[in-house]
């Protein structure tokens, strides 16, 4: 289970501080569902989740009359899992009969190029026709990145040279995409956080060049967010999904924090899936989102 290894920092964290609550309070009670607050909260849950689960989980405790602090923490993750899968059947990917156009969005340093080259390489394994875009011809080395990416799992790249407008490596992207026959096209964009206004611009018009190639594409625009940067991942959210129709997130990093509850903050607070998580620099490190697993990596 993927899940378990790369949620180990969230785990150790959650767990050790929950057997130590359990262990110090014994009896459910106002106090106990204080620090069980605080401990959500440290692990990045998001404090309108937080309330929102501490008030069902009071519920359920008054409800089955349970006294004891052990006992409530089967009940936890019964309830986070319910959180969870409220909306689960929107973490599939839309993918199409003939080529599907996938946009990636997000700031610079959050792993999007990783992610762009994990992806081509779980479609290429599907025995999928791949072209990626290069779309980043701001920051400096990004094609070179993604090149290296391409040549590792064995996708082409389509690029222009460093500075190029990226709405035309993306009408050459597709041309070339259609030339090719292939099944899906992964398409990089610039992160430059510095000039918002600017950035989105340049994203509405890479998106007005696609959808005037392929009319209803982009089939997916996912956001990616960094798990371990916490409150700045959700802001971060906020400011794309208002300027730009985002139909999916990929939290990456998840391995790397001991805040991995910045899923339920998302997932509860945002109205866009998490589709994809990273759990490690690998190509082999991204898994779709399932509640499940998540809810018992979290657990196990
Ligand atoms: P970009 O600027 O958004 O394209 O970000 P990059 O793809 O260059 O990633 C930035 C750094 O994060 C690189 O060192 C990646 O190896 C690392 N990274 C990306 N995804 C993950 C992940 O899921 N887990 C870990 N541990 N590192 C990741």
């Amino acid at each position: 289970n993927k899940f378990k290894d790369g949620l180990t920092k969230t785990r150790d964290s959650f767990v050790g501080q929950m057997n130590e609550l359990v262990k110090n309070y014994r009896t459910v009670d106002e106090e106990f569902f204080e620090e069980l607050e605080d401990i959500l909260i440290s692990a990045d849950v998001g404090v309108h989740t937080v309330m929102d689960l501490i008030d069902e989980l009071k519920d359920e405790a008054r409800r089955r009359n349970i006294k004891d602090a052990k006992d409530i923490q089967p009940v936890i993750s019964e309830k986070l899992a319910e959180m969870l899968q409220k909306s689960e059947n929107e973490t599939k990917l839309n993918m199409q009969d003939t080529m599907t156009v996938i946009l990636f969005v997000g700031v610079n340093g959050v792993g999007k190029t990783t992610t762009i080259g994990k992806l081509a390489h779980r479609f290429k394994q599907e025995g999928k026709n791949v072209v990626m875009a290069a779309g980043d011809t701001f920051r400096a080395g990004a094609i070179e990145q993604l090149e290296v990416w391409g040549e590792r799992v064995g996708v082409d790249v389509i690029k222009q040279q460093a500075g190029s407008d990226p709405a035309a490596v993306m009408f050459d992207a597709i041309q070339a995409a259609k030339s090719r026959k292939a099944d899906v096209l992964l398409c990089d964009t610039a992160g430059r956080l510095q000039n918002k206004v600017n950035l989105m611009n340049e994203l509405e018009k890479v998106k007005r060049v696609i959808s005037r190639e392929i009319s209803d594409a982009p089939h997916e625009v996912l956001l990616v967010l960094d798990a371990t940067t916490g409150q700045n991942a959700m802001s971060q959210a906020k400011t794309f999904s208002k300027s730009t129709d985002v139909s999916g997130i990929v939290l990456t990093k998840l391995d790397g924090t001991a805040k991995g509850g910045i899923v339920l903050a998302i997932r509860n607070e945002l109205d866009i899936p998490v589709k994809f998580v990273g759990l490690g620099e690998g190509m082999e490190d991204l898994q779709e989102f399932e509640a499940d697993q998540y809810v018992h990596g979290l657990f196990a």
